[in-house]
């Protein structure tokens, strides 16, 4: 016997088929002799319909009023499950975040968790019963309802998880794993059976959208084992959990990308201290968020910076970067909003040399040119024109052996 935390986002309880599919798979759960608490999102769009009618009413919804609202949708879904187990000869019981003493600080819509406790539900659990709680939301020390974020029921099965030295946190979706690279570019991606947390981390920040951040931060922080799967067709999933000997083995774990990118650079500047910072405090203090940097070195005392910021902050970045640029007396501002940027990560490369080289030669085998590159300890990304994103991906999924069971050092060529 197991005690396992279930979390259906919104797509697996959009409807009330949806619904009563999930009680399947929890009843399953059961059967197999496990404890389940289950942890839910709202109705795929109802949090979306909440927000809209909050707009209809206020040009800036008070933020604590905001929560009291958003919260409903998960009331909804939690209410109408138990109904159906239930119904089923189930002993099910719904909370909200707030019954089951969810504390949170007091930062409405984006409220982190500080404690839980978790007599109630373990009580519950102790009497057989299947608890079936509100993603999601929380209540901060003086009783007022708060919610964690977009995305945050994943961060509430997470914590419950913790909260109850869980087994195995389960987040049900509407993909059935985390794989190499997105499918819908790359025909030959592979479904991952484990990835560490850090990979996770980095592929997650890097655009693939399974699982919120921070719930995988979460996990990582307390070791506790996730699995991303589907709730609409059987299958193991993707485990992720501590690195281990077999992921170090393997070169790359997978492919992430970014089509939000857009690049600038400023020509010609004094090569000289306080210039870096001079560029980036107006777009620091626009609210800009900078993501790559490069500087080059300097010749004749000048030197060539560029940087890359989200898209649709583009437009402002290149104003801004216009009146700096005249303030420094520099040559020229480029920008160029038609770039994407591809990463390559995994543990193994700590262990590994040359995986970099061998991406670049594997680009330059396809003529695509190398605008920028990064690198982290576990993940190196470049930045290419947009119309290589597809070409760049797949280059790269097959330079890395990636569609079958992955290139591991004894068959690594570079
Ligand atoms: N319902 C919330 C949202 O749409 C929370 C979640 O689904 O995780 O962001
Ligand atoms: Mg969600």
């Amino acid at each position: 016997m197991a005690l396992i935390v279930q979390k259906f986002g919104g797509t697996s309880v959009a409807t009330i088929e949806r619904i009563k599919a999930v009680a399947d798979i929890v009843i399953a759960a059961r059967k197999q002799g496990h404890q389940v608490v289950v942890v839910l999102s709202a109705m795929a769009g109802e949090t979306d319909r909440l927000i809209g009618l909050a707009g209809q009413v206020a040009k800036h919804p008070d933020s604590r009023e905001l929560d009291v609202l958003l919260s409903t949708g998960e009331q909804v879904t939690i209410a109408l499950l138990s109904m159906v187990l239930r119904d089923r000869q189930y002993p099910a019981v719904s909370y909200t975040g707030g019954q089951v003493h969810i504390l949170t600080d007091n930062v409405h819509n984006k409220a982190r968790i500080v404690d839980i406790e978790a007599v109630r539900v373990k009580k519950d659990l102790s009497e057989r019963k299947i608890v079936v709680i509100a993603g999601f939301q929380g209540i901060d020390e003086n009783g007022n309802i708060t919610t964690l974020g977009r995305g945050g029921t994943d961060t509430t099965a997470v914590a419950m998880a913790v909260a109850l030295n869980a087994d195995e946190c389960r987040i049900y979706t509407d993909v059935d794993g985390v794989y190499t690279a997105d499918p819908r570019l790359v025909p030959e991606a592979r479904r991952m059976d484990r990835i560490a947390y850090e990979e996770m981390l980095e592929l997650a920040s890097l655009g693939a959208k399974v699982l919120q951040i921070r719930s995988v931060e979460f996990a990582n922080k307390y070791k506790v084992p996730l699995r991303v799967l589907s709730s609409f067709e059987e299958g193991p999933g993707t485990l992720i959990t501590d690195e281990d000997e077999e992921m170090e083995r393997a070169l790359i774990a997978g492919i992430a990308h970014n089509r939000d990118e857009a690049k600038l650079t400023l020509l010609g500047v004094p090569d000289e201290p306080g210039i870096a910072g001079a560029i980036l405090s107006p777009i620091a203090e626009a609210g800009i968020e900078v993501d790559m940097i490069v500087q080059n070195m300097g010749v004749d005392n000048t030197t060539d910076f560029t940087f890359t910021v989200h898209r649709n902050d583009y437009g402002k970045a290149l104003t801004l970067l216009e009146k700096t640029a005249r303030g420094l007396g520099a040559k020229k501002v480029l920008g160029d909003n038609r770039i994407v940027k591809i990463s390559v990560v995994g543990v193994g490369m700590r262990s590994h040399a040359g995986i970099a080289s061998r991406m670049f030669a594997a680009l330059a085998g396809e003529g695509i040119n190398i605008q920028m590159i990064s690198t982290s300890e576990i993940k190196i990304s470049v930045v290419v024109d947009e119309k290589y994103l597809e070409l760049g991906i797949r280059t790269l999924h097959s330079a890395f052996g990636l569609e079958g069971d992955g290139d591991v050092t004894g068959n690594a060529a570079g």
